[in-house]
């Protein structure tokens, strides 16, 4: 027996018990006649004590000689402290040692092992497993770990089945690069990584299993965004016989469930907002609705004067930042620059002061009068002490500018509170998007996606224009989940590969096995995959899904720690049928 406790639970109640433990040294405190050692280990810290009148000269040499990190194993019977830490569970006791095993030594560790630790990332990623050792760390894999149970229990108790789907398998299109791996069995052939199991969990539904969730690594090869990882988990659901009203009345009560069972907190029926609303509103598709700031189109009022700008815009819209009249010059100057940044790309801002005697005053004084600028306050809901921030340009673009200025501004007001929670579906997105590079249509979700039953019609003429039964959750600010309700019949199916721009040729070779499975009487289904990594983030008040991912890869998609990607010697490239022609 390693242990008979944790060094987390021993209290005043096992006070004269004779007790051993386990752990690693987090400290010791040496007074020569006295030493102290807080042994470490998941469940706690237990102080244990060495002390010239109590212990033998012999274990105070051994105690003496435990570096950090150390793994050891103490015998010893637990006592009164007699300064105590009320900061920890068991600040009241201490263990007086009467038996001490050293199990392992340690190095001294690249970076203290501390709630705040002096290790920065990149060291921090090469020793993750000392990492993983820091409090923070560890209760977010415990913590991500709760939240898969919840989940799991919640379909579980109303009758999905957890069924696993294969790794190495065809390329999935969901819109990124595959992940290849080649087949030494079958010279210069490729098996892709799965970018989902999208294709798999719709053949589970031909296959009569009717309830499907899967919590699956899905790898993507895209060009890592911030944030972002080349693999990552998905809650993957698909649901048989059902609209897509079944699958957003489950599925909100999985959400509303997690964020009860996890937060504490109660969130009512969740809103429901078009795409193209939520694009006008907020100009983004993902909308943070915590805080208003919604967007005021100022065509109306804004093009019936000289401004050339503004005239020549295809959209011109503002938003009120709260007690934006209190910025200074220079702090206006600073967001115009930030904005003007890459990242961003506006060409610039015309801003509006709503003073507190109710009159304005705007950089573009000169073509526009009060009246005028009464009417963008209308327009953008700004009230006295506000500023009115506008840009003006091409549609798209304009939106997605301003809504990143109103994002960036809602986060310095601090209005982005991570106790809040204020989820949302987005429905009835566009079925396709236009590709400007490859000058084609693209499935906006992805090609298995019905487009609304009345609007099929309409692909032959405005293409564009065609909605879908697409649906996206959306939690403060981020696509936590999307789905669709998909087609389930070999001609739909056909004509959407054809819209695509796929000949009969290559949608036979690439997705033939679907289209077949299609007249082995498919039921009508659909689904939804969440993002787990980030739906754990968010439920952890924090951004950042590295923090809740044992082993992630760095912003290059490299793991630092075992050093992957790396090469492979000749003979394995040989057995593959592999030939690299890389000059040094
Ligand atoms: N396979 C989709 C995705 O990964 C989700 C779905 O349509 O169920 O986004």
């Amino acid at each position: 027996m390693y242990r008979s406790h944790t060094c987390g639970e021993l209290t005043k109640n096992h006070i004269n018990n004779t007790v051993t433990l386990a752990g690693w040294v987090h400290k010791s405190r040496d007074k020569g006649f006295m030493i102290w050692i807080d042994l470490r280990d998941r469940y706690g810290i237990t102080q244990l004590i060495f002390d010239e009148e109590r212990t033998s000269s012999e274990l105070m040499e051994q105690a003496k000689n435990l570096g950090r990190e150390f793994v050891v194993q103490i015998t010893g019977t637990v006592i009164e402290r007699a300064s105590k830490n009320p900061n920890i569970p068991t600040g009241d006791i201490e263990i007086l040692v009467s038996e001490l095993k050293v199990l392992n030594a340690s190095l001294t560790p690249p970076f203290t092992i501390e709630d705040t630790t002096d290790g920065g990332e990149d060291l921090r990623m090469k020793y993750r497993y000392l990492d993983i050792r820091r409090n923070p760390v560890r209760e977010n894999l415990v913590f991500r770990h709760k939240v898969a149970m919840a989940v799991r229990n919640y379909l579980s108790e109303r009758d999905f089945v957890e069924v696993e789907t294969p790794y190495l398998i065809k390329s999935t299109p969901e819109g990124a690069r595959d992940f290849v791996v080649p087949s030494r069995m079958n010279e210069g052939q490729f098996y892709a990584l799965p970018q989902s199991p999208q294709t798999f969990k719709q053949l589970l539904m031909v296959g009569g299993m009717d309830k499907y969730f899967q919590i699956v690594k899905c790898f993507r090869d895209e060009d890592l965004r911030a944030d972002r990882q080349p693999e990552f988990t998905q809650i993957d659901c698909e649901m048989a016989f059902v609209e897509q009203e079944d699958i957003l009345n489950t599925f909100e009560g999985l959400t509303r469930h997690l964020i009860k069972e996890i937060k504490g907190v109660d969130v009512g029926e969740f809103p429901r907002m078009t795409y193209d609303e939520a694009m006008k509103r907020y100009g983004n598709d993902k909308p943070d609705i915590r805080f208003g700031m919604e967007f005021g189109e100022l065509n109306d009022v804004a093009q019936h004067k000289e401004f050339t700008i503004f005239n020549a815009a295809e959209l011109v819209v503002g938003i009120a930042v709260p007690g934006g009249n209190s910025y200074s010059r220079k702090d206006i100057d600073k967001l115009i620059d930030w904005i003007r940044r890459p990242q961003v790309g506006a060409l610039g801002m015309v801003y509006v002061r709503c003073n507190d005697d109710g009159t304005y005053k705007s950089s573009v004084d000169k073509f526009y009068d009060q009246e005028d600028l009464a009417n963008w306050a209308k327009a953008t809901g700004a009230k006295k002490g506000d500023l009115i921030c506008v840009l003006s340009g091409d549609t798209h673009k304009v939106r997605t500018q301003l809504s990143a200025l109103r994002m960036e501004l809602a986060e310095r007001l601090g209005l982005r509170k991570s106790d809040e929670f204020a989820p949302l579906w987005v429905v009835d997105f566009p079925l396709l998007e236009w590709d400007e590079e490859t000058k084609r249509y693209h499935a906006m979700h992805h090609p298995f996606t019905s487009p609304k039953p009345e609007q099929i019609e309409l692909l032959k003429t405005n293409p564009g224009d065609v909605k879908a039964n697409a649906y996206d959750i959306v939690l403060n600010g981020n696509e936590i989940g999307g789905g669709s309700i998909r087609i389930h019949d070999k001609e739909t199916q056909a004509m959407m590969f054809d819209y695509l721009g796929f000949t009969p040729e290559e949608a036979k070779a690439q997705f033939g096995f679907l289209m077949d499975a299609f007249e082995y009487g498919a039921p009508p289904h659909g689904g939804i995959a969440f993002g787990l990594d980030r739906l754990v983030a968010i439920l952890g008040g924090q951004e950042t899904i590295r923090d809740f991912i044992a082993f992630p890869k760095n912003n290059s998609g490299r793991d630092v720690m075992i050093d992957a990607p790396a090469a492979i010697d000749t003979t394995q490239l040989q057995e593959l049928s592999l030939k690299l022609d890389i000059k040094a």
